[in-house]
């Protein structure tokens, strides 16, 4: 369950955002819809604990995730919070593999290889499991994200703007995967985008 309440943010000097309530159940998808520059980006950080809220709170299963201290939020958010950046950023020097088990030890969860199979195999991603992330293609990267914010089994699945660089078919296909992936963990998804293409896939939106 996520859940905001009169949540706002501030850059430094800027003008405050504020956004609409949010109340998303277990295993439900949302659309946030907005233009450029209307906050997107800024909520999902904020939801997943990347930026600290102005005024407001935010619940992620029942914690005020404002209430952790810093490390707390940072375990916090390996376990229970799945987050796919717009622009996906792995380390370069290590395998697509490696990347996976790291996101499991950043969570103090034990490395499970069978695991980081699993998951890559279900995203028709096995077979690079030994290659380097830079030696993948865009969409073959984007897989890799979705298999790193899904390997923990998040509560919760945070994605910015997953098909803006994606033709048609390719923007179909993240979304069913998107969708199909947080169902097998039974996790809420949210999707930040100004892709008018979304507007019919989700039955549950919210107009920033
Ligand atoms: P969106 O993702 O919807 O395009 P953002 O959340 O990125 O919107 O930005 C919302 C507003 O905050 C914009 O006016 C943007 O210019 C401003 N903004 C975003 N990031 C920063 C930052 N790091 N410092 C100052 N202002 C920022
Ligand atoms: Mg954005």
């Amino acid at each position: 369950m996520l859940r905001t309440n009169a949540l706002t943010f501030q850059y430094n000097n800027g003008p405050a955002i504020q956004f609409p309530d949010i109340l998303c159940q277990k295993g439900e998808s949302w659309l946030v819809l907005g233009q450029s520059g209307s906050g997107k980006t800024t909520l999902l950080h904020l939801l997943g604990g990347l930026l600290p809220p102005g005024s407001g709170t935010i619940e992620v299963g029942g914690t005020d995730i404002a209430q952790l201290s810093p490390s707390q939020l940072d375990q916090f958010r390996g376990k229970h919070i799945g987050i796919i950046f717009q622009q996906a950023h792995f380390i370069r020097s290590l395998t697509v593999g490696e990347n996976l088990k790291i996101a499991q030890e950043l969570a103090g969860l034990p490395v499970d290889i069978a695991k980081v199979t699993t998951f890559l195999d279900r995203l028709n991603i096995g077979d690079k499991i030994n290659k380097r992330t830079d030696e993948l293609s865009v969409g073959e990267k984007q897989r890799v994200a979705i298999a790193r914010a899904l390997i923990n089994q998040p509560e919760i699945i945070l994605a910015d703007e997953p098909t803006s660089a994606l033709d048609d078919n390719n923007c179909d296909e993240v979304v069913q995967l998107l969708e199909e992936q947080a169902a097998a963990v039974e996790a809420t998804l949210l999707v930040v985008t100004h892709d008018g293409r979304l507007k019919d896939k989700f039955s549950n939106q919210i107009l920033m």
